[in-house]
């Protein structure tokens, strides 16, 4: 969500509301409202989740030619930026989302290790069924393969 972007559509005037939606594969995936107040902007959203809403400050730098520049001030480091990403459901700054998205996906990849681990403890018991022990090395081919991606979407937003 970009504040200038925001501020052309004239989106960031106190009392007015918009809206806009996204797609995913075509499909209506979500859509977002906004409603600005005196230095500050609702975000109204409807993902697959039941509708939330956040409050976002706005600040106003001068700047030479134009009046005043906008920001958002970050909900979660109050930092100034211009745009602000989505990230669990939350709009933060690029930092922010960054490490919101580091911690999940690191959440992610801990789980698929400690799955991992119990399935190859497993296997080396003895006397395992033949359907058992495939079965074991389906769920840990399926580990190592969703920590590959969750590690390539990573460093793909990096
Ligand atoms: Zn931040």
């Amino acid at each position: 969500m970009d504040v200038r972007m925001l501020q052309r559509c004239g989106l960031l005037a106190p009392c007015v509301s918009g809206s806009s939606g996204w797609c995913r594969a075509g499909k209506s995936a979500g859509n977002i409202g906004t409603r600005a107040g005196p230095d500050v902007l609702w975000f109204l959203y409807a993902t697959d989740s039941p509708p939330d809403e956040q409050r976002v400050r706005l600040e106003y730098t001068a700047c030479t030619y134009r009046g005043f520049r906008p920001w958002f001030a970050c909900p979660s480091c109050r930092r100034r930026a211009a745009v602000l990403y989505m990230r669990s459901g939350r709009f933060r700054c690029l930092r922010c989302a960054r490490v919101a998205y580091a911690s999940q996906s690191e959440g992610d990849i801990g789980r698929s290790l400690r799955k991992q681990e119990k399935a190859e403890a497993r296997m080396r018991r003895k006397g395992i069924h033949r359907a058992t022990f495939d079965r074991l090395v389906s769920t840990i081919v399926e580990c190592e393969e969703r920590r590959e991606r969750a590690a390539s979407a990573f460093l793909a937003r990096m």
